[in-house]
Parts: structure tokens; C-alpha cells; sequence
């Protein structure tokens, strides 16, 4: 993911885990997007939906590529 989004300079790579299927998987992730769910977060926290097990909010993002 992270190569395949090297040259688009508004998106960000994001290491995540779902907490349902237990996968991790790397994310991208449009920057101003990022932004703003950080900005609404309680503690930092952002939760998307997972696109293996499609379960909504069961995807954590862990950290920042
Ligand atoms: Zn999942």
C-alpha cells in the first residue's frame, strides 16, 4: 500500500487492525479525511470499517506509515 500510494502526495498510509477478523492490514487514507477524524476523536482513536470482514468501526488504525 504503501508504494502504491508513494506519489500521491494528499494520502496517508495507515497501519490498522480489525478487531473482528483479527487481520492487519495497511490502509490509505485521504489526508484532510485523516484530519478531520483525528480532530473528532475522543482519544486519538479513529475506527473505519474493514474491507475483509466488512464489519463497520472494526478497523483501528495503530500508527502512521
Ligand atoms: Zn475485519
Amino acid at each position: 500500500m504503501r508504494f502504491q500510494i508513494r506519489s500521491y502526495a494528499d494520502t496517508v498510509a495507515l497501519e490498522s487492525h480489525c478487531i473482528i477478523c483479527d487481520n492487519f492490514m495497511t490502509v490509505g487514507l485521504d489526508l484532510l479525511d485523516y484530519r478531520k477524524k483525528i480532530m473528532n476523536s475522543d482519544f486519538g482513536i479513529i475506527n473505519l470499517a474493514c474491507p475483509v470482514c466488512g464489519m463497520n468501526d472494526s478497523l483501528y488504525l495503530v500508527e502512521v506509515l
